[in-house]
């Protein structure tokens, strides 16, 4: 999940959701409450068959941020592996992409006394000059304490110590902590990793620099070492941190989105889109964030051949590469898909995990809001209670922007971001039931929309 999405996930827990029970009746539900009953029970028999896939290509690639060899490796295992299971029009749609490259870091208290500090510095970072920056650190709590307290900033390292309210709150630091630093005349900058949980897990993720301001290094270290330095200042004690980061951004360079369908029966031209991002940071096996988001819609496709269902229009899923540093895959997307986004239905991202499913957050017209509200009483039993009042997400907005229906697929995310942008993002920390729950919940979503007599209204 980048900045751009936590904006939208705040918008949709300020509306009141529909939710869902009475409307189970009405002539959507009625027709197609044979065909989900038969989706989610296929997917529920299913059991692990997602949460093996995702492991298998976990297992395979490891981490793909940006630019690396594995996110290549990566894409060409899910093209192969698509083709292997039958998907119809398996390719490949290019795409540049940012090629930040993290090389050796480290972060050292070294008064009041030794002890290494587990970090890890933030994309786009610039590194520190050989041998490192050695400073003195100043601890604030927000922007306007750094504000009360800009004379003493000059020439230390501040480091934010700002505790997790919402993400889309905290994660204003990551973006730009190191600009109103540099502001201030700091010398690098330090921050709290963003998370609600922690065991000594440093998390990182992007941030952004201004062109008008002193491009300084940043990086995260742990919710437990920001709270301990800062009660040694609260002490009065002195704290000197040496910062060593030989971060470098590289040219651009090639990659992909993925794409693979089910070809529709009747109106072949029209699609419904699902997915989520390929790509990942360079820690851990980005398995949570997004291999789960991609996996789930594949397998989806996956239930549905095997169920024998062809609905009449196609249904696509696209695995967006680059949603973690600027989402150039989805701006690739949209301008390749731009003629055609008339013909787009449905356009779906999971980028939340693929934890239990608990609602659609749709953004559309009321009339579309109508229909998705009876297919969601259908998905009930996979979870689905509701449909937010809006909905999205970094890979989709592109289209969205250009009058396409979106959803962003919401699911229970208390332990989200505990492993969020962290080494300890890994397959384990999925559970198979609720992957094959994501994967009846989104089967019959795109296939419902996909199979309307009529298209979703605008
Ligand atoms: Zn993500």
């Amino acid at each position: 999940m980048n900045t751009r999405t936590c904006l939208r996930v705040a918008l949709v827990l300020t509306f009141a959701p529909t939710v869902v029970s009475a409307q189970s009746d009405g002539p959507v539900a009625r027709q197609y409450k044979t065909v989900a009953d038969r989706i989610i029970d296929g997917a529920v028999a299913d059991s692990g068959v997602a949460w093996n896939t995702l492991a298998r290509f976990t297992d395979y690639s490891g981490s793909r941020i940006s630019g690396s060899a594995a996110l290549e490796r990566g894409i060409d295992w899910l093209l192969a592996e698509m083709k292997k299971d039958g998907l119809d029009n398996v390719h490949s749609e290019p795409a540049m992409v940012p090629h930040w490259v993290r090389g050796a870091e480290s972060a050292t208290l070294i008064t009041p006394r030794l002890s290494k500090l587990p970090m890890l510095g933030l994309g786009g970072s610039v590194g520190t000059p050989r041998g490192g920056i050695l400073a003195e650190v100043l601890v604030v709590n927000s922007f306007d304490d750094l504000k009360a307290h800009a004379a003493a900033a000059k020439g230390k390292i501040v480091l934010f110590d700002v505790p997790f309210t919402t993400y889309g709150a905290t994660v204003r630091y990551r973006g730009t902590g190191a600009v109103e630093a540099a502001k201030v005349g700091a010398v690098a900058m330090l921050m709290r990793s963003v998370t609600p949980y922690s065991m000594r897990t440093p998390h990182t993720g992007a941030m952004n620099y201004d062109s008008t301001v002193k491009k300084i290094p940043n990086a995260a270290i742990t919710v437990e070492d920001a709270m301990m330095l800062h009660r040694m200042q609260g002490r009065g004690e002195k704290i000197v941190v040496k910062l060593e980061m030989s971060a470098e951004t590289l040219p651009d360079a090639p990659s992909r989105n993925v794409v693979g369908e089910l070809r529709g029966s009747e109106k072949p031209d029209e699609v419904v889109v699902f997915g989520g991002h390929i790509d990942s940071w360079d820690v851990g096996q980005g398995a949570m964030d997004d291999g789960g988001g991609v996996v789930v819609a594949w397998e989806a496709i996956r239930l549905m051949k095997k169920l024998g269902l062809t609905p009449k229009r196609t249904i696509r899923v696209v695995g967006w590469v680059d949603e973690e540093h600027g989402s150039r895959g989805a701006d690739a997307y949209r301008d390749a898909h731009r003629a055609e986004a008339d013909n787009h239905a449905l356009v779906i991202e999971s980028d939340g995990g693929v934890f239990n499913p608990e609602s659609y957050g749709f953004s559309g017209s009321d009339s579309a809001r109508a229909i998705i509200t009876q297919i969601a009483a259908l998905a009930a039993r996979t979870g689905i209670k509701s449909v937010a009042a809006s909905g999205g997400g970094a890979d989709i907005g592109p289209m969205m922007a250009l009058g396409v229906p979106g959803v962003g697929f919401e699911v229970e995310r208390s332990r989200y971001f505990w492993f969020h942008h962290t080494d300890a993002d890994t397959v384990d920390k999925l559970d198979p039931v609720e992957m094959q729950r994501c994967v009846a919940a989104m089967a019959l979503l795109a296939y419902i929309v996909a199979d309307l007599p009529n298209k979703l209204p605008r």
